[in-house]
């Protein structure tokens, strides 16, 4: 069977690339004669099988889209609390070549606009490294995320830095400030270089992949970054990735995402997949317009708004029975399903605490579990202490070891298989 994802997206890029409105980014010599009918889509699995259609294997600048990864890879680096010393993380509502710094503290007011660009360049490394050592590690950073070595495209390179006026009058009232304390035409030009990296549009489905799957490279396995790197990066994207088109992107397409100016979008979809679309002409915000036509196309479709709810908790239990103990009382035999979190454990517990004084004996079952998040394992375990103190018997079948601290569960029988019904209750 072919796969109905490719026809997909096929389908939805002849639907939203029927016209090419628009401007290639005018400042930038080699964007502005870039080939504006390029046009494609990728989507990336958590597991790194890559489905597009159009211009997927054409290398393009990755340009802004760099941000997001070097404002990983500065927190990876140094910690959150270290970077958020230098940037901010509030959106501006001006456009992206602005000077945003927030009053009193001076700082850039987030990553994902040049002056936070170019301060989060700056951290990389430690003070001594040379310019070409914090490059060399944005360098080795990005090509870990897209698990291939990634190339500067030195023409555009050379292009962008010969009218790159505004960038260095940003990094040097940068350095007026003493947000940074290096060259700041050092800065520009590693930023610039930065920017420059070519990506394809496979590449950068599995680069918003790598985010999606927790900062695991989908294909190389490496963890790239750590998970709450991750979960800073996109909460970053979400409210000030699209610029001064933050909050529209948020209401209509609703998951976190970064433009550049030579006409990409990634995007990623936290558990689910990375998103990649490449159009060069853009809009008024400076993002891509027939990518934010595909992203928004592609959210109502499939669903990918993040506020429109996960699979509702009450599907967690899969079956709550009543036995006949051999000694004449009941057991209590509840199974839980699913990826259990908060709202699931409350609903387990809720459950449990029905007429739950009557049974002798409860048994857990999370063979058919397939996540417990920190709360719910916290939640059951307290939940378990609380029957245990009532002085009822428990029983957590749980043979992927999803209970990894039962120190305070009120010591559970613990086994591996739900076995025989009637050897279970003669354990009572
Ligand atoms: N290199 C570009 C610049 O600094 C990146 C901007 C962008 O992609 N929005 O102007």
């Amino acid at each position: 069977m072919q796969t109905p994802v490719t026809d997909y997206l096929t389908e939805i890029l002849h639907d939203c690339g029927a016209d090419n409105p628009g401007a290639n980014a005018a400042y930038i010599p080699e964007l502005a004669n870039a080939d504006s009918d390029r046009l494609g889509v990728c989507v990336s699995t958590i597991d790194g099988v890559v489905y597009g259609a159009g211009d997927t294997d054409l290398p393009f600048s990755i340009q802004s889209i760099s941000k997001a990864f070097v404002y990983a890879l500065a927190i990876d680096e140094h910690g959150l609390d270290y970077v958020l010393r230098s940037v901010g993380v509030e959106p501006s509502g001006e456009a992206f070549n602005e000077l945003s710094l927030e009053k009193g503290s001076g700082r850039p007011l987030n990553p994902m606009i040049n002056a936070g660009a170019l301060t989060t360049h700056s951290l990389i490394g430690g003070p001594a490294d040379s310019p070409t050592e914090r490059f060399e590690k944005v360098h080795r950073g990005l090509s870990a995320f897209a698990g291939r070595n990634l190339e500067v495209d030195e023409a555009v390179y050379r292009s962008e830095l010969s009218e790159a006026y505004r960038n260095r009058a940003i990094a040097n009232m940068l350095r007026s400030y003493d947000v940074f304390t290096v060259d700041p035409l050092q800065i520009v030009e590693g930023y610039t270089r930065q920017c420059s990296i070519n990506v394809t549009l496979r590449d950068l489905a599995l680069m918003g992949a790598t985010f999606a799957n927790g900062g695991v490279q989908p294909v190389t396995g490496e963890q790239v970054v750590a998970p709450s790197v991750v979960r800073q990066v996109l909460s970053v994207m979400m409210t000030c990735g699209m610029y001064d088109a933050a909050g529209d992107w948020m209401s209509n397409v609703g998951f976190p995402a970064k433009s550049g100016v030579a006409g990409g979008i990634l995007g990623v979809l936290p558990g689910q997949v990375g998103i990649a679309t490449l159009s060069p002409r853009l809009d008024e915000h400076g993002n891509s317009l027939r990518g934010v036509r595909l992203c928004d196309r592609m959210s109502r479709d499939m669903g990918m708004h993040i506020m429109e709810g996960a699979e509702p908790a009450r599907a967690v239990v899969r079956r709550d029975r009543v036995l006949r103990s051999p000694r004449g009382g009941t057991i209590r035999v509840c199974s839980l399903q699913g990826a259990i979190q908060f709202s699931g454990a409350e609903r387990v517990l809720r459950l449990l605490a029905d007429d739950h004084d009557k049974h002798e004996q409860l048994v857990l079952d999370l063979r058919r579990v397939s996540s417990l998040n920190d709360v719910a394992q916290r939640m059951l375990a307290e939940g378990m202490r609380r029957f245990a103190l009532d002085g009822i018997g428990i029983v957590l079948v749980d043979p992927e070891r999803f209970m990894t601290d039962l120190s305070s569960a009120g010591e559970p029988t613990v086994l591996r298989d739900l076995g025989d019904l009637r050897s279970l209750a003669r354990l009572s």
